[in-house]
């Protein structure tokens, strides 16, 4: 337990709203919904702009993870926003317990809370495997697999608009279509309550069919993978709205799903018992959590298949073979390995232009994501990554100039590798004219 720790109790849960941090804001509002039915009341903050980062840094030193600088200055933000009772509020972090700084941003959290006058507030640290224990916050197996699922028609929302909006022949439409699931799927009591494999089929097939109603123009796809730090690749606060930036200048976002991050958090564990050896019936245990998640990602998977319109995802147990040879399993501090293999996996499905997102200084990101850039570039000689640095000093003017670079560099690739599907087409032709005359 972390200095200045303060206890979630079972009164609290029924008068404090709990705040969320905006890091995945689609996933977190249906991650709410399954809380509100176990009587949690949350609110995901939605604030913007520089102002937050500004916040942060009066209480978090400038060489901590931007991360953390973000969120802690959007806490502080909203505590101080007057909208909320300070005495009456709980904050919440998404940890994994792993072995990066990010395991040190709940104490970050509350020395910040302390020096701004908050240090009553309490702070509730949201793991897998309850690093804290509060009396008032208990997530129970039923509980986490309920948020799994709601992780996946996320996932699946997020897919289907990327392969949508950038195309759409009615400006908006993709983003209609999600809203209106996402309020689908969060109204009404029992609603992301857990779902017979039957529902969940039904759903998935729901949401892909609304999705392939909507007109789009598809000519030649621009896709451009998004990889990074777990924060700064999903939350438009931390990437300065990466995907609509991408959409406006013509790309199409290709994001991997969260439930692959998930997977890789359970997946280390197991990876232990293999790499080094442990035995305990933790390592059981996780193994089967991991085979049931995956299992359920498969499903959503195979009814983008069978519907056949758009790209299905890639599946995790094939993912984690793509960067064998590249980096070592033991590479596992923040997204460690798996932003290695996620680039390979986007490189594989024609989406050979990158942007790898990282915090400023964030180490883990700078070995496994710009450090792989060579290996992969000597694999894959087309891939075209690009890195960019995400902190409280720089510029998005600075971010969006190299991002256009990049597009322009993979708009001259797609149109030589048009032209050389055209120059063979044509040879294709003339020989089987020729051959045609030799015959006659
Ligand atoms: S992955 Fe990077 S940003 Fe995240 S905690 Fe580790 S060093 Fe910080």
């Amino acid at each position: 337990m972390t200095e200045g720790f303060v206890e979630f109790t079972a009164e609290m849960k029924k008068e404090y709203k709990i705040l969320v941090p905006n890091m995945l804001p689609m996933h977190f509002r249906l991650i709410m919904r399954v809380l509100k039915n176990y009587g949690y009341d949350m609110e995901l903050l939605e604030s913007e702009g520089k102002h937050l980062a500004e916040k942060g840094l009066r209480y978090v030193h400038n060489d901590t993870c931007y991360p953390a600088i973000l969120v802690i200055g959007q806490f502080l933000d909203a505590i101080e926003s007057g909208k909320y009772d300070p005495h009456k509020v709980a904050l919440i972090l998404f940890q994994t317990g792993g072995g990066c700084r990010a395991s040190n941003y709940v104490s970050l959290l509350r020395k910040a809370l302390s020096k701004a006058g908050y240090g009553y507030v309490p702070v509730i640290a949201f793991s897998f495997g309850e690093i804290e224990k509060h009396s008032g916050w208990k997530i129970t197996i039923p509980i986490y697999l309920e948020i799994f699922h709601a992780l996946l028609y996320a996932d699946l929302l997020m897919n289907l608009r990327n392969q949508c909006e950038v195309y759409e022949a009615s400006k908006g439409a993709s983003a209609l279509v999600c809203e209106k699931w996402v309020a689908k799927l969060t109204s009404g009591d029992n609603h992301l309550r857990m779902p017979t494999k039957k529902e969940s089929a039904r759903t998935y097939r729901e949401i892909i069919d609304d999705f392939a109603k909507i007109e789009l123009n598809r000519g030649q796809r621009l896709k451009v993978g998004i990889v990074g730090e777990i924060f700064v690749k999903y939350s438009p606060l931390g990437n300065n709205n990466l995907a609509d930036f991408l959409v406006k200048n013509g790309a199409e976002p290709v994001i991997p799903g969260f439930v692959d991050f998930i997977l890789y958090c359970i997946y280390n564990v197991v990876l232990d018992k293999k790499l080094y050896g442990f035995k305990s019936l933790v390592y059981t245990v996780y193994e089967i959590i991991y085979n049931v998640v995956l299992k359920k990602q498969k499903a959503m998977i195979e009814a983008i298949k069978e519907e056949g319109t758009f790209d299905a995802p890639t599946p995790f147990d094939v993912t984690l073979t793509l960067a064998k040879g590249i980096i070592s399993f033991g590479a596992k501090m923040g997204e460690g390995w798996l932003l290695t293999s996620e680039m390979v996996e986007l490189y594989h499905s024609n989406a050979k232009n990158i942007v790898c997102t990282q915090p400023f200084g964030c180490l883990p990101n700078h070995i496994c994501g710009k450090g792989m850039m060579k290996p992969l570039k000597e694999k894959y000689p087309d891939i075209n990554i690009v890195a960019i640095d995400y902190d409280a000093g720089a510029t998005a003017v600075n971010q969006e100039n190299r991002i256009r670079l990049m597009l322009s560099n993979a708009r001259l690739a797609l149109e030589s590798e048009a032209e050389a599907e055209s120059e063979s087409e044509a040879k294709k032709e003339s020989a089987s004219g020729e051959a045609e005359k030799a015959s006659v």
